[in-house]
């Protein structure tokens, strides 16, 4: 399903494979289930899925889990992991075995933690969030240990149990990791493992009051699921001596390998499941499925193939260094993929009328022409000709610009699939608009070139009485701003990012279409000829109401 290709991990659990260290693959997906996927879960998707698949293909035992990270109750919601399900799917992958939960774990996460008390390695601490932060320190000065740091083993477990059985208010004790208060790295400086949060909870209603923090959950999921290889974002390189230290000092016997890599960042557009979610929230776009958005969603209703974003996830590659790619990357492998597997009809979008005034018997009204160029097997559909037809308004200069090979007054073009027509006549209205242009066909260029000159310009068109009429929305990227949430102010402080939308971001027009594209069913493709990629749209295309989203223009057309 994903493209092989060759990565620092990959080379890692080959050498792992070949030493013997492990016989088998064993990673894992593990969304937040608060909000939808984004491009960047997509090349993590694609990363442990990726190997699933690859080295499934390879003859080893290999497995991808899907696991919810789910301990923020608040903001966590059932709506999100069914369509955090959906996108992986639709992406082309599958998860071995059942769905896993982070919460399946809370009452052995919950015996782990009595353990490392037992052990003197947590404690029950009572400060409140500001006077940890403060006795934590900073980068250049070592932390204070708190005052409740020396409590013995049986008090904390008295204590810790009562946590667990609601006796104390929410946010007034905290279990935490003994480590070691003066550490350089500061997630080691006894970070909190538990705190109390009266929140209903998707899977486990009501049943707990006390919620384990991340890094304590990741590390022990992961073990429990027998994973090898942990794969995650450089953030969390700091983090790993917490992961490992966990690991060290629990009675478990796994130990996973947690592998850093960059995360993605796409320019002219963000990242993050937080600033998505303001987007939807606040209105300023249709939901987490607009077409705009960086979800998997929205470039799926888009129009954009799941094909040509696996695509694009090889070509981001998995390293250590920066990733930071322009959306032109992301356009340029969906227009890729859509080049060989979209069939390709003519549309008009700004028309202008034309009226053909030789347009009469024995003309040859109608011709077969082929869906694509190179996939005889896509079949043909008739493009018929009649007296009235648009064509682009763009397609037509009065005052012609050099070199310019498209209509112009006294001109000549070639009609794709048709004939050379000459503009002898332009009609304008009261304000000067051009409203028309009166058009002669030469009855001799039906499939061969006019005796005696050339014509070099073949442009798209469309019977006015044949097309059918379709809402036509005109996408394009989302921001105005290379990275729109890290552009500065005046006073260096950082601007609300939502104030870089690009207001032509999304324009809606009538366009005419061939009418073979009428049946076809939601999330069909097209090339519109000299215009670009559309697609009818997932959820409001219907028989009887046409509407096309634009996927991505041409890089080339092929007659400007
Ligand atoms: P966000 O900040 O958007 O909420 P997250 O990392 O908190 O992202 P999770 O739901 O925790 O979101 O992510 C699930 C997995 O996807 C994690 O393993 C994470 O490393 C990976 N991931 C998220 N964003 C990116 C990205 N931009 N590039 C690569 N991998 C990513
Ligand atoms: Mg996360
Ligand atoms: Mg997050």
């Amino acid at each position: 399903n994903s493209p092989v290709a060759s990565n620092f991990i990959r080379n890692l659990i080959d050498a792992d494979l070949a030493a013997g260290k492990h016989d088998k693959t064993v990673t894992r997906f593990p969304p937040e289930p608060n909000g939808y996927l984004h491009v960047g879960h997509a090349k993590s998707i694609c990363l442990n899925f990726g190997i699933q698949d690859d080295y499934r293909a390879r003859g080893y035992d290999s497995h991808c889990n899907l696991r919810f990270d789910d301990t923020n109750p608040e903001k966590e919601s059932e709506e999100y992991a069914l369509a955090i399900q959906d996108d992986i799917k639709w992406l082309g992958f599958d998860w071995d075995g059942e769905v896993k939960w982070a919460s399946d774990y809370f009452d052995r996460l919950y015996r782990y933690a009595e353990e490392l008390i037992e052990k003197g390695l947590a404690y029950v601490c009572e400060l409140t969030p500001e006077q940890m932060r403060e006795y934590r320190g900073n980068l250049t000065e070592p932390g204070r240990p708190s005052p409740y740091r020396e409590r013995s083993p049986a008090e904390n477990l008295d204590l810790f149990r009562r946590m667990k059985a609601g006796e104390f208010a929410d946010g007034s004790r905290t279990l935490r990791l003994k480590i070691d208060m003066a550490s350089p790295n500061i997630n080691l400086r006894d970070p909190v493992i538990y705190r109390i949060r009266r929140a209903h909870h998707i899977r486990t209603g009501d049943k707990w009051c006390i919620y384990p923090m991340y890094d304590y959950t990741h590390c022990i999921s992961d073990a429990i699921e027998g994973i090898t290889h942990s794969l995650c974002t450089l953030e969390f390189e700091d983090h790993r001596p917490l992961y490992d230290w966990v690991l060290d000092n629990i009675s478990i016997d796994c130990h996973p390998q947690q592998i850093e890599f960059s995360r993605l960042e796409l320019l002219y557009t963000v990242t993050s499941k937080r600033k998505l979610n303001q987007l939807v929230s606040e209105g300023l776009v249709a939901g987490w499925d607009d077409p705009r958005m960086p979800t998997v969603s929205g470039m799926r209703r888009r129009g954009y193939t799941a094909a040509g974003i696996r695509l694009f996830a090889q070509r981001c590659g998995i390293s250590k260094s920066e990733n930071v790619i322009d959306l032109s990357v992301l356009e340029g492998a969906v227009r890729e993929v859509l080049e060989s597997e979209a069939p390709r009809v003519m549309a008009v979008l700004d028309p202008i009328k034309v009226t053909l005034t030789n347009f009469e018997a024995g003309v040859t009204g109608s011709r077969s022409a082929p869906f694509h160029p190179n996939h005889p097997e896509f079949g043909e559909r008739e493009v018929p000709l009649a007296a009235t037809l648009y064509i682009e308004r763009d397609d037509f200069a009065e005052v012609p610009p050099p070199g310019w090979q498209r209509l112009t007054p006294g001109g000549e073009v070639r009609l794709r699939y048709s004939y050379v027509i000459k503009c002898d006549e332009v009609i304008k209205d009261a304000n000067g608009q051009v409203v028309e242009l009166r058009c002669s066909i030469d009855h001799e260029t039906l499939g061969k070139n006019p005796v005696g000159r050339k014509v070099k310009g073949v442009i798209h068109w469309i019977s006015a009485e044949h097309a059918i009429e379709a809402e036509v929305r005109l996408y394009d990227r989302l921001f105005t701003e290379l990275r729109p949430d890290a552009v500065r102010g005046a006073d260096g402080e950082y601007l609300d990012f939502k104030g870089f939308i690009n207001p032509e971001s999304l324009r809606v027009s009538t366009g005419y279409i061939e009418a073979c594209v009428a049946d076809a069913a939601p999330e069909t493709r097209y090339q519109f000829e000299r215009l670009g990629y559309f697609v009818t749209d997932r959820y409001d295309h219907a028989p009887g109401r046409v509407v096309f989203n634009r996927t991505v223009g041409l890089k080339d057309s092929w007659a400007k």
